[in-house]
């Protein structure tokens, strides 16, 4: 009796060896995510505006996109399911698309403008149109897609974590922990293999110096005021510019134009500050500067 015991013991001892703290921890942890196509119509090419982490970009939402169309209009484009799947849940508020892929993993699509009304589990193959993208719950007028992949446990996916991106057309993004990682790349969609991989241009901190600052240029007037500033210069050349119009004097924003100007918006009465920083085409910024204070009476 006290052998078979032993025996009993001994294997269960080598059961959890072999099989336990090896197996079965990693079935969990280690069920591989769903494979992911841009979300985007195949031969469209969209460029990053806000890279991985910093920014909205933290938590669970860090190894999101923020995905704007390079030769046409993103206001109104379809928006894609990145792969098969059911339909998880609708936020009208953010525009906001989940979709299920099974063993926890998630995409989501944010800043939706319409959407195609699917309810609660219902079937979503990949290349499905899901609505258009838009600006919906965005503090200003800056159409993009935000797009994420994350995990998360039980039917309300609680825990949720970020999964770094990859997609079928040859692109891999690996989370290297800096900020705005991967900013200013471009995607075209639908060139399943022949896509170069990873097209990786680096993080803010390989690639210095970061782009100089915008000076005001012209304050402009009147009620549809126009903002003018110099261009900032960089080595990888400038993408755009990041605006905050608010009544924090160290506000920041995603508000995003790619000419060194803005159109402001129809302000009510109060005290504002502009502010913009420059974005480079390596993902690199400058500081946020404030360009002009406002009294509107
Ligand atoms: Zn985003």
């Amino acid at each position: 009796m006290i052998t078979s015991l032993s025996r009993l013991a001994a294997f269960v001892l080598m059961s959890a060896l072999l099989f336990g703290t090896l197996y079965v921890p990693m079935t969990l942890e280690a069920a591989a995510p769903p494979t992911l196509s841009l979300p985007i119509p195949a031969g469209e090419t969209w460029k990053v505006i806000q890279g991985y982490n910093c920014g909205t970009h933290t938590g669970y939402d860090e190894n999101a996109f923020d995905l704007v169309n390079v030769h046409g209009r993103t206001r109104g484009a379809p928006v894609l399911a990145a792969a098969d799947g059911t339909y998880w849940w609708w936020g009208a508020r953010g525009g906001t698309v989940i979709l299920s892929h099974g063993n926890g993993f998630y995409t989501m699509y944010s800043h939706l403008e319409s959407r195609v009304p699917f309810g609660k589990g219902a079937r979503i193959e990949r290349g499905t149109v899901l609505g258009t993208a838009g600006s919906a719950g965005t503090s200003y007028n800056n159409p993009h897609l935000h797009f994420e992949m994350f995990r998360g446990d039980g039917p309300s996916a609680t825990n949720r974590r970020p999964v770094p991106l990859s997609f079928m057309e040859g692109y891999t993004f690996p989370d290297h922990g800096t900020c705005n990682q991967y900013a200013g790349t471009k995607l075209t969609a639908g060139s399943s293999g022949s896509a170069p991989h990873g097209l990786s241009t680096g993080s803010a901190k390989s690639l210095p110096p970061a782009p100089t600052a915008p000076t005001l240029l012209d304050p402009g007037s009147g009620v549809h005021q126009i903002v003018r500033w110099n261009a900032s210069t960089a080595r990888s050349g400038i993408k755009g510019y990041q605006i905050y119009v608010g009544s924090d004097s160290q506000g920041t924003g995603e508000w995003f134009v790619v000419e060194p100007q803005v159109a402001l918006p129809g302000l009510s009465t109060g005290q504002y500050v502009v502010r913009v920083r420059a974005i480079d085409n390596a993902g690199n910024t400058s500081a946020w500067v404030t360009l002009l204070e406002l009294t509107v009476p």
